[in-house]
Parts: structure tokens; sequence; C-alpha cells
């Protein structure tokens, strides 16, 4: 079996001229063989930069299109092939966009495998642990701290007993990031867990630290991304004087990054997102990473169905993947992109077991959507 095109295919709901808000953007991959199997991943990043990524022309021993690199190549060496566009790209890749392509890359390559083996990813990763993955809800609070009462409390009514919000007005400002807590603890009551992301808007550990005491009375389970990622002494600080847990790495790229973190941080939880850490084949050497420093790893997860669906396999052939995060993004990219997508039901998200990922994209939402 042969590579012979990878498909870049970049996706907005907004204008061109108009802002876009978490999950309305996306760029997938298809990449095609001359079997006529066609694997499926896609990158939660900037779309345009992660096309550039993969189409650029070679300039050097280091700077090669990673479509160049894959032509011809068997689809199934993926760790070959991960290595290769890992050394041809290291001028603009090694960390960032450029790894966020591979990681597009390298989920299409997995679906591609699943599929030719005719098993589901999760027996190729070695096997599922378990048929539903706990799932908490995100959602992005409404600006006026009452009326994220109703919200939340809908997701209770839904059967999420794990709830998180940030995005938005959340981290401005003290005063409103306090009443946004406040009614959402009132509205599910004591026994939901609640956590809070700040996207790094609190900026600094203090200002972190003396938000985190403000909001003890809510008993929060974990506070995410407090501040900037490469801020691993404010981390390490926070770590020591607040009772939640906290939370972070997001934005992080690859085992070498994930090992500085989990080195300095002293997070409780690490967030890798399998769109942008690298895809599948590095978030299995991230996961046992996060094993040796006795840190939970829950997966980042706010873009479309075909993330979700690589975020469960994963999981389900994780041994301690017992917690996902479930987009209440109401973006057609979420709900309509992938016309088989995982169900939430009662708490759980259902592991699926057909080939590959799993699933078939929405052609007409690819059209209607197409940048
Ligand atoms: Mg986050």
């Amino acid at each position: 079996m042969q590579i012979t095109n990878i498909e870049v295919i970049c996706l907005r709901v907004p204008a061109p001229d108009q802002e876009c808000e978490w999950g309305e953007d996306a760029v997938i991959v298809k990449v095609h063989t001359d079997t006529g199997l066609i694997g499926i991943g896609e990158a939660d990043s900037s779309p345009e930069v992660v096309r550039a990524c993969i189409e650029t022309s070679q300039s050097n021993l280091y700077s090669y299109g990673l479509k160049s690199l894959l032509i011809g190549e068997n689809p199934l060496e993926i760790e070959r092939l991960w290595n290769k566009m890992y050394w041809a790209s290291n001028y603009f890749g090694r960390r960032g966009a450029g790894i966020h392509a591979i990681s597009a890359i390298d989920i299409a390559l997995w679906d591609i495998a699943g599929q030719f083996y005719d098993v589901p990813l999760h027996t190729l990763l070695g096997g599922k642990y378990r048929d539903r993955i706990k799932a908490y809800g995100t959602f992005i609070p409404a600006p006026r701290p009452e009326d994220n009462r109703a919200i939340a409390a809908g997701l209770v009514k839904q059967g999420f007993t794990s709830i998180k919000f940030g995005g938005g007005v959340f981290g401005d400002d003290p005063e409103t990031d306090y009443q946004i807590v406040k009614h959402v603890r009132e509205a599910v009551g004591e026994h939901i867990e609640v956590q809070i992301d700040l996207a790094s808007k609190w900026r600094t550990s203090g200002h972190a630290a003396f938000m985190a005491e403000k909001l003890e009375p809510f008993n929060l389970n974990w506070i995410e991304e407090p501040v900037l990622a490469d801020d691993l002494a404010g981390y390490s600080k926070l770590a020591g004087k607040v009772r939640a847990k906290i939370a972070g790495g997001e934005s992080l790229t690859t085992r070498y990054e994930f090992k500085h973190f989990l080195e300095h941080s002293r997070v409780d939880i690490v967030q890798p997102d399998i769109t942008r850490c690298g895809g599948i084949t590095e978030m299995k050497k991230i996961y046992d990473l996060a094993q040796m420093y006795g840190v939970q790893l829950v997966p980042h997860g706010f873009s479309t169905g075909i993330l979700l669906a690589a975020s469960v396999h994963f999981l389900a052939a994780s041994e301690h993947g017992t917690l996902m995060e479930y987009s209440q993004s109401q973006s057609p990219l979420f709900t309509d992109l992938v016309a088989n997508g995982l169900p939430f039901e009662n708490g759980y998200v259902p592991v699926p077991n057909k080939p590959g990922l799993g699933i078939e994209l929405n052609e007409d939402i690819i059209e209607r959507y197409r940048a």
C-alpha cells in the first residue's frame, strides 16, 4: 500500500472578516492510498498555518513540506514516518505548528491502519480497558454571571456529573470570575465536580493564588491553565499553595515539552490535545511519562468529532484513561462534521468498535464551510 495524496481541508463557520470562537474553524486531512483506503485526521490549530506546513515546497534538508515526504510511502509504517516528518521539518517544526500538522497526519495514518487490519484503533493501541469513558461537559460561560445557572443546570440534567467552563469573559475580572463560579456552584449543588479553565488569563501565580483562595468555598475540582504554560515557576509555587488540583498543558507539543513541564510545574493533571501534541504516536509516549510522574492525563478536546473519536480510542486503550472532555459547542463542526459522531449518554461516551477511528465525514458540511 502506498500514500498517493494528502488532502488538506480548511473549514470556517464565521465569515473571513468575522471573529471566530473556539470550535468554529478546523483543519482536517485526508490521507489517500492506492488501495482506496482513506485516513482522516485533524489539527486543532490555525488552519492555514497547518496547511502551509503540509503543502509548502522543500527548501533544504530540514524544511520539507510534510506531504512531499509521504507520497509513495507505506502508511502502515507509522512510527518511521513520524520520525521522518519530525526530522525533515525541524527548522519550521519541532514544536508548535509543525507538530500540529504531524498530529493530523499521524491520526489519519492510524485510521488507515485500523481499516487495513480491520480492527478498531483501540485494539491496535494494545486493547481496550473499558466500554465507555466518563465525560465532563465544557462550556464557554455567558458574560452575565447569573445566566450561567441555567447552562450549568442543563448539563446536569443531561447526565453530566462533572463540568468545566472557561473562555469568553472568564479570567478578565476578579469579581465577575467570583460571581460566575458562585452561580454555577449554586445551580449544580455540592455533588457535581466543577473545574474552571483560565486559558492562562490570571497571568501571574500571585493573582492565581489570591483567586484560588477566594474561590475555595466553592470546592473546585481543578484549576486549569491559571498562568501561561511557560511559567513553570508560577505553576510550581501555586501547586504548593492551592487545595484544588492544578491542570495544564493543552498548548504543549511532544514528549520533550511534556517531560520538562512534568518535571518543573508540579501539576496534578496534564492535558495534551491529541491533534496538537504529535498525534496518537506521541500521545502514547506522553501518557507513559505522565504515569512515571504520578500525574493523571485527561486529554484536552474541544474541536470536531474527529478529535473526539481519536481521544476516545486512546483513552479506551489506556489503563488510567478514565475521564474525557465533551465539548458543548453548538458549532456545526462539532455537531455535524462527523456523520456518525460519538454520543454522550448519561454521563459517558461509548467506545466504538468499528475499524480505525470508525467515523464518516459529512461531505455537505465540508462543502458548506470550506474556507
Ligand atoms: Mg483549557
